[in-house]
């Protein structure tokens, strides 16, 4: 079986990962649909984004389509930034001269200064949606835990990686292989969560 499906992303790092777990199905990203609606992330929750965008685009394609919305949850930070974790330092990121993920991060790190190392909890949680032109959906959510650090380490990754540390390596997910990063994260996990789900629906 071959069927298409599209992931609402111009990502290719996203697009390659789920063409690699999505092996019955023919994975395009939206560079194939110029005109594809841009869909503002407006809900509270993962899951309510990922299936906004997912919606937008498969009535948009006539195809089913794949997305997800993902972010960084601390605890001493009552699970903020979450859903703003792309634009947790607002305006200011764009002015900061290591670009916006820099500028998140370093906003975290400042509004921590104060929590000790027993209270500066965290973690990623990545929701996955599809959507079927017939109005069938589905959402999976996946979850990795980990701490904040108190200084950036490793140069890998994106976004809040250098400061986010898994016990269990004593490493940042900023020092893991992308192979090893995948194997370990909420976005794998939600990723291989949607893939046993449509393989279950090809079956
Ligand atoms: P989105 O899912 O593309 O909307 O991304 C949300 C934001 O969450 C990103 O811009 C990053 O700031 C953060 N984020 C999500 N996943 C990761 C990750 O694996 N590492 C570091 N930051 C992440």
């Amino acid at each position: 079986m071959s069927d298409g499906l599209v992931l609402a992303t111009r990502n290719p790092g996203k697009i390659i990962e789920l063409r690699d777990l999505l092996t019955s199905y023919t994975v395009v990203g939206l560079e194939s649909y110029p005109d594809a609606p841009d869909v503002p992330e407006t809900e509270l929750t993962f899951a309510g984004n990922a299936l906004l965008k997912a919606r937008a685009i498969a009535e948009h394609t006539g195809l089913p389509a794949v997305s997800d919305d993902s972010g960084l949850c601390v605890d001493a930070l009552n699970g903020m930034p979450g859903v703003l974790s792309a634009r947790w330092s607002g305006r200011f990121g764009g002015e900061h001269p290591g670009g916006r993920d820099r500028a998140n991060l370093e906003l975290v790190l400042d509004q921590l200064s104060d929590v000790p190392d027993a209270e500066r909890g965290a973690h990623f949680v990545c929701a996955a949606a599809v959507v079927h032109p017939d109005g069938r959906e589905h959402v999976v959510e996946g979850r990795m835990d980990g701490r904040i650090i108190r200084e950036p380490r490793g140069t890998g990754g994106f976004g809040y990686d250098p400061i986010f540390e898994l016990a269990e390596l004593g490493r940042t997910t900023a020092e893991l292989t992308a192979e090893e990063k995948t194997r370990v994260s909420h976005r794998g996990r939600a990723f291989r969560a949607l893939a046993a789900y449509l393989d279950g629906l090809g079956g």
